[in-house]
């Protein structure tokens, strides 16, 4: 789950890292009266969830209030990395003398924690790393021990940090840390960090919360934000189903997620394109299959459905009878080519037979049907 900047920026704010006073406005008079309560300069942001808002034209300086509704007035409705802005955040502007690049995430290799900091801030670290990789720097730390303070003052001589600062730094290298643990974050991200009038800010911020830690963070659990979604992935998650959508033209429906993995990759070394990644999860009733089935079918991009269902605790009986059902139901026009062994493997290819539909016992010749029709 990702949080908008204004988010991420309060959580910073609470695990003790400094963060200019801001306010969300949804219009440009309410953008003023954000520039008047905060009073000075201020900077307009474009609250949606994708990076590079300033190339965007997403974050705008202003003097005053007049100033900040109207950048508002030209940053509402943009549209940014496929979303359109309905919210700025009106910030406490600040004079930047350097910008760092600070976050903390997993370390999938180390099978630890990281943090990761890099004199170059302000710019993508993705373009930091193909330009100029030696400049990012990393350290390794535990869940549980965070990252110890000699950890943090070695980083900061290795930016050359300035001499004044670097206690201050430290502090904020051990908070972005902890900010990562605390809300079980798999991202959190300072760009830039910057120096200014001798002080430390975090200026831009960028948190992800791992979904699968959402029971245990009440606080974080009502923040989710709807745009991060399309309308079929939050009916498939209501639904208990797992669904990505994909690029191309087969639409699968696989009971696991591995047997889904395994069917993408027999797809693609057969030369079709799978339209998406679904697991209807162990033990699926009828009610379920036909619940996914509409999920696939309301993608446009869908040639052909491919199911493949390898029965254990779920029942080939169960999934056939989903699949009859969603037929009944559905406005239904691409072909079906159906995998189906397992438990009760009889009763349900009986079911299909009768509905006119024919099951392949092999994943490979399945596929390879499935893809002869996607063209
Ligand atoms: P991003 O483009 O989505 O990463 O948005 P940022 O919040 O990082 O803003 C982009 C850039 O705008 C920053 O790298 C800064 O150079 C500039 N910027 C943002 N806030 C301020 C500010 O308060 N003062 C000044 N002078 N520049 C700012
Ligand atoms: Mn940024």
């Amino acid at each position: 789950m990702k949080l908008h900047e204004h988010q991420s920026r309060q959580l910073l704010s609470d695990s003790g890292i400094p963060v200019p006073a801001a306010r969300l406005a949804a219009d440009p008079a309410a953008a003023a009266r954000s520039a008047i309560e905060l009073g000075g300069p201020v900077v307009v942001k474009a609250q949606v969830l994708s990076g590079g808002r300033g190339k965007a034209g997403g974050v705008k300086l202003a003097a005053d209030a007049d100033g900040a509704a109207a950048a508002a007035d030209q940053i509402l409705g943009l549209e940014i990395g496929g979303n359109r802005v309905e919210n700025v955040m009106v910030a406490e502007a600040v004079d930047i003398e350097s910008e760092f690049y600070l976050a903390a995430l997993p370390d999938r290799e180390a099978g630890q924690l990281m943090l990761m900091a890099s004199a170059a801030g302000g710019i993508e670290i993705e373009t930091v790393a193909t330009r100029d990789p030696e400049a990012i720097r990393t350290v390794g730390f535990g869940v549980d021990s965070g990252l110890a303070p000699f950890q943090a003052r070695r980083l900061a001589f290795q930016l050359d940090i300035p001499l004044p600062v670097i206690g201050d730094f430290a502090k904020i290298a051990a908070a972005t840390a902890d900010c990562l643990v605390e809300n079980d974050a798999s991202l959190v991200e300072i760009n830039p960090l910057v120096l200014s009038g001798g002080r430390l800010l975090a200026i831009d911020a960028k948190i992800t919360i791992d979904d699968a830690a959402l029971f245990r963070q009440p606080r974080l659990h009502d923040l989710r934000n709807p745009e991060e979604e399309t309308a079929t992935e939050a009916k498939a998650r209501n639904s208990g189903i797992s669904y990505v959508k994909l690029d191309g033209t087969i639409g699968c429906m696989v009971n696991g997620a591995g047997l889904a993995m395994a069917l993408l990759d027999v797809i693609v070394s057969e030369g079709g394109e799978p339209a998406n990644f679904l697991d209807v999860g162990g033990g699926a009733d009828a009610g379920q299959v036909a619940k996914a089935m509409n999920l696939i079918l309301a993608d446009p991009a869908v040639e052909v459905v491919l199911v493949n269902i390898f029965g254990g605790i779920t029942r080939c009986d169960d999934v056939a009878r989903g699949i009859v059902q969603s037929l009944a139901e559905l406005p239904w026009c691409v072909p079906l080519e159906i995998r189906l062994v397992g438990t009760n493997q009889a009763e349900g290819l009986k079911i299909l037979r009768e509905a006119g539909l024919n099951a392949h016992r092999g994943m490979l010749s399945a596929v390879r049907a499935a893809v002869a029709l996607a063209g």
